[in-house]
């Protein structure tokens, strides 16, 4: 089959097939980037395989970046752009379930697709638009089902992250999972405890954020593959109840409030541990951990003063929104308003701070200094304390601060 429409990013990057081509070698446009370009869905990284070596495709290019030779690997940089091109390959046996022991390069297309997760993942694409379809995968592009490539459960057996993303291109697709791909699926799910933290996370998050996440979280959830995963044994009836809790059309707005639904509904008593055990970085730790913290807050007052300066705007928008994608109460003006309200966002914006105070008052450093600017805080964002640096001095003094 030809695929009517070559989409301009394929275009763009015609020139480094056809280099590849007059040397020689073989090459196709491969991956998630042609099953996107059939589906007619956006497009993001165009991927190349070969059946150059690469130390054969860096002689072919005059600019190019070694980013994981030993897998077959060369960035090429054309214009703005680059690509990865990726050397046909095999991958011999899997001793721990998560690498193989040995990449071999082949100069065999079909080598190459065989060793891909899914039939509607192992396409590739000719320069001539024709899309070469080894293993049925259109027909499963036409009947919306994941399938696995050969044998699927020696292919999880082989690579255990491709159960996780099984479930996160059931979510992304929208796609259902083929029987026995499915039941694979959920026979090898105890091997996910050995796949890197790091790598399930970024799974995970993309099912969570996907337009279709329920499907992907009914599918993991029927596989019991929770179990499997940090801190989630045993909370398939939580997470059912996250689905049940959530009208059926909410999507998230971010990957934060994704994950701050997921400890919300799993009733995470210490979301900061919880999402160390998730490895993930210190920035998303700060701001999940917030919107948690906004949201158990809301669900025992209304919005104040406080709270808005406290959480911020955008925050307590997400905590709403996750209000109201449940039916509870939600007070979007009313926080709007409070928000343009406040006369100060940040505790930056406020005229003294430690070292102020210690040089001109002679105050000491240490705890009883950090309550001391958390009471001045407080008193400027409830309006009872002007932001002026006399008036705060004078504040102290009439408290009997110093
Ligand atoms: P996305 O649109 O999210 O980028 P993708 O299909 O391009 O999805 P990638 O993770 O970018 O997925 O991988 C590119 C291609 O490499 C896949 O389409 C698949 O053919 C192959 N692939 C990636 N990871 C694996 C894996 N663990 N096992 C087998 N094949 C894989
Ligand atoms: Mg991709």
């Amino acid at each position: 089959m030809k695929l009517t429409h070559l989409p301009s990013e394929f275009q763009e990057a015609l020139p480094i097939l056809e280099k590849l081509k007059a040397a020689g070698y073989e090459a196709y446009f491969v991956g998630g980037s042609v099953r996107d370009a059939i589906l007619g869905r956006p497009i993001h990284d165009v991927d190349i395989a070969s059946s150059s070596y690469p130390e054969e495709t860096k002689a072919i290019f005059p600019r190019t970046i070694d980013v994981g030779i030993e897998h077959g690997t060369v960035l090429v940089l054309q214009g703005e752009q680059e690509y990865e091109i990726t050397t046909f390959r095999t991958e011999d046996v899997y001793v721990d379930f998560r690498r193989p022991s040995q990449v071999s390069f082949v100069r065999s297309l079909e080598e190459d697709l065989k060793r891909r997760d899914f039939t509607v993942n192992a396409f590739a694409l000719n320069e001539e638009s024709q899309i070469i379809d080894k293993f049925e995968g259109l027909k499963d592009l036409d009947a919306r089902v994941l399938r696995a490539v050969g044998l699927a459960q020696e292919r999880f057996n082989e690579d255990a992250l491709r159960i996780m993303r099984g479930f996160r291109f059931a979510a992304s697709l929208d796609f259902d999972i083929e029987e026995k791909t499915f039941q694979a699926m959920q026979e090898t799910a105890p091997l996910l405890e050995k796949i890197s933290v790091e790598r399930i996370f970024i799974e995970f998050d993309k099912l969570l954020t996907a337009s279709s996440w329920r499907k992907g979280l009914e599918k993991l959830i029927a596989a019991v593959a929770y179990d499997y995963l940090p801190e989630m044994k045993g909370k398939g009836q939580l997470l059912q109840k996250m689905l049940d809790r959530l009208e059926p059309e909410f999507l998230f707005q971010s990957s934060e409030q994704a994950w701050a639904m997921l400890l919300i509904a799993l009733e995470v008593s210490d979301p900061r541990a919880f999402l160390k055990k998730w490895k993930t970085s210190n920035d998303f730790q700060k701001l999940v951990c917030a919107l948690v913290a906004a949201y158990q807050e809301r669900a025992v007052a209304r919005p104040d003063k406080f709270m808005t300066y406290q959480f911020g705007l955008e925050n307590l928008m997400l905590v709403e929104n996750l209000r109201q994608a449940q039916g509870l109460s939600v007070a979007l003006s009313e926080i709007k308003q409070l928000d343009a309200d406040l006369l100060i966002h940040d505790k930056h914006e406020i005229v003294v701070n430690g070292g102020i105070l210690i040089a001109k008052l002679g105050l000491k450093p240490g705890p009883t200094l950090g309550a001391l600017l958390h009471d001045i805080e407080k008193a400027i964002v409830l309006g009872y304390l002007p932001n002026e640096k006399e008036a705060i001095f004078a504040y102290l003094l009439e408290k009997g601060r110093i």
